[in-house]
This record gives structure tokens, C-alpha cells and sequence, in this order.
């Protein structure tokens, strides 16, 4: 069965149409799903006996269940779902001091073969819906019962490897009479899908673009992440030239510090001059050490100098602070011992 959280208001609006219903319906079962947050369609109490009921026939709301939960210390909650049909997912809630912020995962699996990413472990099984990304936000804000504020698109797979379920999660969760988080809270993840780079950058949304750049030239970039082989460095720049042009957005270059493979300081260096230009700034993450690949996260010295190197071309950077040390962190590796073990 499908899930209500699939739909935006205007696809909702023309289901019930074909339904024999008046357009405003839509608009009301918004407000009972996404401001009063019921899980049941029998709580939709203005809607007609009989028009429940035909919902009820084809349609649920919430289809995820909590398969495990790991709280840390400093407040990160990590969420181990059940899909509905068996497969399992990961979100990462993270507690800052603007606010709630709810990683989610756009697919089960990820083909994108990233060598240092425990995602990649498992191979794409499929896309998930938009209704299932939005049961994730949804989910989290019931258990937790507070309001999530900022939703980051980087758990498990690649979002533009899902464009069009991506798209309308990102309507739905944006929309004033769905969850109403603002364009600007909203940031999507890609590795460089560069064609999609550039359909993303007439959807005229407001939200936010990350880049995962993890290299400053080509020659480490595909030995780290095989996109690279279809959307060299240079494709992928000019792409996101055109993106920084067409909405006016500031773009963030995520960057993973890798001992001995990224960390130089002529790495530094060549990645201030890939950057230099383009209106982005460069966020360095600590490696989260994934057994299986043998990279290690670069030390705090070499971090600093790195920084230091890129301040002093005059490129914005910052450094990721750590959320949920404490359990298992990195992306996908919940849901890689789970599988192993099964
Ligand atoms: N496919 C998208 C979104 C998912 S990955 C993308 O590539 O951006 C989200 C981010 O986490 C990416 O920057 C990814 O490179 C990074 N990441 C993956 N494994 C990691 C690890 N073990 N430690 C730190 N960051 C990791």
C-alpha cells in the first residue's frame, strides 16, 4: 500500500480530484498529517465516513518501524528503520544550537562504488519514495517529539541518482502547509552528477548544494570516487558555475581529510585554486574510519595546516564538528553490521 506522506499538495490535490473530491480536501489532510501529525486516517475527523474510507482502502501513513536507536552523549540520536518491505534504512538526528537537524537517506544502497564510504558496501537494492524520505522527518519528530528544523539529504545514497522522488521530499517537507522547513535549512548532497547539477539549477528552489569534492585533482578523485571517470573535474566545475549563476547560491565543497591520500599541502594548494572563483565555501570532515577500506582520518595538525593553507589564498573554510563519536557514526555502518549479521 502506498503511503499519504507521497504526495505534494498538487499531486494530492489531483488524486482527489479523480477521487470525486473538492480540491480543498488536500489541503486539510496536509494540515492533519504534517501540523497535527496523526498517524491514522480514522483521526481525520472533518473528512466524511465515507471518503476515509476510500482512502483507507488504498492508502497508510506511517510504514516505517524502529529497528534499533543509538543515542550518544552529546545528544545525537541514530535510527536504525524497517522499510515495508523489509529493507533497512538509517537517519542521523543531530542536536546544534540553531536547532534539529534530520540526515536522511535517499536510497537503499548507493551504486556510486565511493572507495572510502561504508553506503557503498551495499549495492543500490532500489530508490526509496518520497513518502518514505518524508516518513523519516516524521518518524523522528514523533519519537522525539520535538520539531526538526533542518533536514540534510546525505545518509545513505545519492539523491540525484533519485532526482524526482528527491524533488517533491524536498516540496513536501518546504511546503507552509506541509512541515514548512524552510528553503534555506534544506541541503541536498551529490557526489557530481553534473546533468543533474544543472536541472537542480532551474527548479528554483532556495535550498542548499553540496558538493562531495573529497579530492583536489583528478588523479586522487578517481582512485576515490568513480564518478569521477563520467564528470571529470573540470565538467563538474563548470556545471556548478552554471548552477552558482543561475540561482545566485553559495555552494559548500565537502571535503574529506584521508591520511596520506588528500592532506598535503600542495593538495592545499590545488584545491584553492579549483575553488578560487566560484562563490563556495570548503568544509573539511573528519574521517569516520571504515574498517573495511583502510583509510584513516588525517591528524589535527595536518587538518590545521590544511585550513591555514586555504585561509591564506583567501578561501572560505570551516571544519566539521563531530556529532555522535560514541556510536557507529559513519554513513551506512549501522545498517552494514545489522546486514552482516543477518
Ligand atoms: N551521495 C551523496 C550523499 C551521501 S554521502 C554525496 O556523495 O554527497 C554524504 C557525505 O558523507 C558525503 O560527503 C560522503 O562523501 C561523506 N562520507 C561518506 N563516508 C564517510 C565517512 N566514512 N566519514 C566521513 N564522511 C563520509
Amino acid at each position: 500500500m502506498k503511503t499519504l506522506y507521497n504526495y505534494t499538495l498538487e499531486n494530492m490535490t489531483e488524486l482527489f480530484l479523480t477521487m470525486k473530491q473538492k480540491p480543498f480536501r488536500a489541503k486539510q489532510v496536509f494540515t492533519w498529517l504534517y501540523q497535527k501529525e496523526v498517524s491514522s486516517l480514522e483521526q481525520m475527523t472533518d473528512l466524511s465516513k465515507d471518503f476515509r474510507q476510500q482512502l483507507q482502502n488504498d492508502f497508510t501513513i506511517d510504514q516505517l518501524t524502529i529497528a534499533e536507536k543509538q543515542v550518544s552523549k552529546d545528544g545525537t540520536i541514530k535510527y536504525l528503520f524497517e522499510l515495508a518491505d523489509g529493507h533497512l534504512i538509517e537517519s542521523v538526528l543531530m542536536v546544534h544550537d540553531y536547532g534539529r537537524s534530520l540526515c536522511v537517506t535517499s536510497q537503499v544502497g548507493c551504486n556510486m562504488k565511493c572507495d572510502f564510504c561504508a553506503s557503498g558496501l551495499l549495492r543500490k537494492q532500489r530508490n526509496l519514495t518520497a513518502g518514505e524520505m518524508v516518513n523519516q522527518v516524521m518518524k523522528v519528530q514523533l519519537d522525539t517529539a520535538e520539531r526538526i528544523s533542518h533536514v540534510v539529504v546525505m545518509g545513505t545514497g545519492e539523491p540525484f541518482d533519485n532526482y524526482d522522488h528527491v524533488m517533491e521530499f524536498v516540496r513536501i517537507i518546504n511546503h507552509p502547509h506541509g512541515l514548512a522547513i524552510g528553503a534555506r535549512h534544506i541541503t541536498i548532497s551529490t557526489c557530481g552528477l553534473v546533468d543533474k547539477i544543472e536541472q537542480y539549477a532551474l527548479e528554483g528552489l532556495q535550498t542548499n548544494l553540496a558538493i562531495s569534492l573529497h579530492a583536489p585533482n583528478d588523479e586522487i578523485r578517481e582512485k576515490l570516487m568513480p564518478i569521477n571517470k563520467k564528470y571529470p573535474m573540470d565538467v563538474l566545475r563548470q556545471g556548478i558555475a552554471t548552477y552558482i549563476q543561475k540561482t545566485n547560491r553559495r555552494i559548500t565543497f565537502e571535503y574529506i581529510m584521508l591520511k596520506d591520500m588528500n592532506d598535503s599541502i600542495v593538495c592545499a594548494r590545488q584545491l584553492a585554486h579549483y575553488v578560487k572563483g566560484l562563490n563556495a565555501y570548503v568544509n573539511l570532515i573528519p574521517y569516520n574510519a571504515v574498517d573495511e577500506h583502510g583509510y584513516l582520518p588525517s591528524d589535527d595538525e595536518v587538518v590545521e595546516k590544511f585550513k591555514t593553507e586555504l585561509l591564506r589564498f583567501g578561501i572560505n573554510v570551516t571544519k566539521r564538528k563531530e556529532h555522535g563519536r560514541d556510536i557507529d557514526g559513519a554513513c551506512g555502518q549501522l545498517r552494514a553490521k545489522r546486514n552482516e549479521g543477518m
